[in-house]
């Protein structure tokens, strides 16, 4: 497997397929070709389909230093290709092509970008438990092993998390005029007393802001950076939750995140949104289990159930916005991840898991293979099909 690091990227909203990736293609070939005054780039896949929604070309643009970029679209690729072609006074350079692999991983085909590295080599949880009865070490402890600067790096990414969470909280005003959508979290902070209300407040907070275009950390990526994030900035501020534990937590839930990475996907366009949500959940219930002193299997426990019941779940963004269903989905799961941790806890006693962590992820990977184009990031069928019905 590859370095949990890569599951905790910072870069700008909305999307780390359709930001995040391009606009690191992009800065590389900036690099390579610093004298290129115009560009030609095709997008396919999901990128071509979203691109207006998702910020994409803009973000190529800032990349590249440049306005004048032309953009065609592929709508009839299935992948996620991106291609760039430079030009300096009109002479062709080279072109670049690209794939976005989800997460704002990319695959290029001209130059090794690196994300393709295995540092890990067990490939599933039922590897990595063995590994730890065999040497009777932690998890966190055969994390760190792995990834000896991963803590400092995690410490950067809990800065970038929180100041996400202020800015969502002290704006307000109008986020998207297409869907007529302003933004709610400061009020819901405002009227909050409860840890399910300050969850909700901060989970909305840190969407609002992915959905603006500012600067995040995905968690695995950033349709889903609402559910770690929010639990993050609950538990430092609500809980004084310390910053190294705070390491250890991402450690542990990144341990789960990379399993599904490796045998099943972290892209919407690629699984639905039970990569994505389902994903962050099933992470975010392992570190609250691992928070609260539960045993390993418990904790495996509590992240199977969190893909379990979102087995299936689809990406449909209205008009591509990463607006709805996804702001309210963050909130629904970071609820819904604190009900795996305690319903685990609740049921080992009682019943054991039939099915592993890694028997769910495989049925996650199937059924995201299962599910039609149309719900894999388009924006071409259900919810955002239903409301252009509804326009009409
Ligand atoms: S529906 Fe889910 S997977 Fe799709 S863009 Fe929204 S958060 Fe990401």
């Amino acid at each position: 497997m590859q370095a949990i690091k890569q599951l905790y990227r910072i870069g700008y909203g909305p999307s780390s397929s359709h930001t995040i990736a391009p606009f690191r293609m992009a800065k590389l070939y900036k690099q390579h070709f610093p004298e290129c005054d115009s560009y030609e780039v095709l997008l396919g896949g999901s990128l071509a389909m979203t691109a207006k929604g998702h910020g994409t070309i803009d973000i190529m643009k800032k990349a590249l230093e440049c306005d004048d970029v032309r953009f065609t679209f592929d709508h009839d690729d299935n992948e996620n290709d991106m291609f760039i072609t430079g030009f300096i006074r009109g002479e062709k350079t080279e072109t670049w092509h690209g794939l976005s692999l989800g997460g704002g991983a990319i695959r290029i085909r001209e130059f090794d970008a690196g994300d393709d590295d295995e540092v890990y080599e067990e490939n599933g949880f039922d590897a990595i438990k063995e590994v730890l009865r065999m040497r009777c070490i932690s998890l966190t402890e055969y994390v760190y092993e792995h990834e000896p600067d991963l803590k400092e790096y995690l410490k950067e990414c809990l800065k970038v998390m929180f100041e996400a969470v202020e800015r969502g909280l002290s704006t307000v005003g109008l986020l998207n005029k297409d869907l007529n959508y302003y933004r709610v979290a400061k009020k819901l902070y405002e009227k909050a007393s409860d840890r399910k209300d300050y969850l909700i407040a901060y989970s909305y907070a840190t969407c609002e802001e992915n959905a603006g275009g500012g600067m995040m950390c995905t968690a695995p990526t950033l349709g889903a950076c609402g559910i770690l994030t929010s639990l993050m900035y609950y538990l430092h501020h609500n809980e004084n939750v310390e910053m190294d534990e705070l390491c250890d937590l991402l450690a542990v839930a990144g341990v789960f995140g990379n399993c599904i990475k490796k045998n099943a996907s972290i892209a919407g366009s690629t699984g639905g949104c039970q990569a994505e949500v389902g994903t962050a959940c099933s992470m975010a219930a392992a570190a609250i289990a691992y928070k609260e002193g539960f045993e390993l299997g418990t904790i495996e426990y509590a992240a199977e159930m969190g893909i379990e019941h979102f087995l299936g779940l689809t990406c449909d963004p209205i008009l591509g916005y990463v607006i709805i269903p996804c702001i309210e989905r963050n909130a629904v799961s970071i609820l819904r991840a604190y009900d795996c941790a305690y319903l685990a806890e609740q049921l080992k006693d009682v019943k054991g898991n039939l099915i592993s962590f890694d028997s769910v992820v495989h049925a996650m990977n199937y059924t995201g293979n299962k599910l039609a184009i149309e719900l894999k990031e388009t924006s071409l069928g259900g919810l955002s099909l239903e409301y252009k019905y509804a326009k009409r």
